[in-house]
């Protein structure tokens, strides 16, 4: 569980899949999701949603510079590696040179350490294994409550 900025009032007893689960519905955050996975991002979304995020997906790397680019703003962008168009690396730099202020985090099934080197050095700061689980969008809700 992790409390955000004046979580303590706000926390609700949600239903989620049949068990009672404590939810922080206190923070705002918005996540991009780009991956071109649809089992991938159905699954992502439905999770993050139950931590409160707002979520917004797309299936390459070129629609999250896209969005980007004309002014939509996220706290989080998910970013899978491998995807048409414009794949995670290329997307990754391309955002962290229009100076997006997003935590960016590689999402990824490639697990061979010259691979995820690779794609930390495109720009990410974290680069996870897939597929989320709720530690891991705990440690980002860490992270997001820490730098906004
Ligand atoms: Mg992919």
């Amino acid at each position: 569980m992790v409390l955000g900025k004046g979580a303590s009032s706000s926390l609700s007893m949600n239903k989620v899949d049949g068990a009672e689960e404590m939810v922080d519905n206190s923070n705002n955050f918005t996540v991009l999701v780009a991956d071109d996975d649809p089992l991938i991002q159905k699954l992502h979304e439905m999770h993050l949603k139950k931590f409160g995020l707002k979520v917004q997906v797309v299936e390459n790397g070129k629609k999250a510079v896209d969005l980007c680019h004309f002014g939509a703003t996220f706290n989080l962008i998910l970013i899978d590696k491998e995807m048409p168009v414009m794949d995670g690396a290329e997307a990754t730099k391309e955002l962290q040179a229009m100076g997006v202020n997003s935590l960016i985090v590689g999402v990824t099934s490639r697990d061979s350490p010259y691979e995820k080197q690779a794609f930390m050095e495109a720009g990410l700061d974290y680069c996870f294994e897939k597929p989320l689980t709720a530690d891991k969008i705990n440690f980002l809700l860490q992270e997001l409550n820490k730098n906004n």
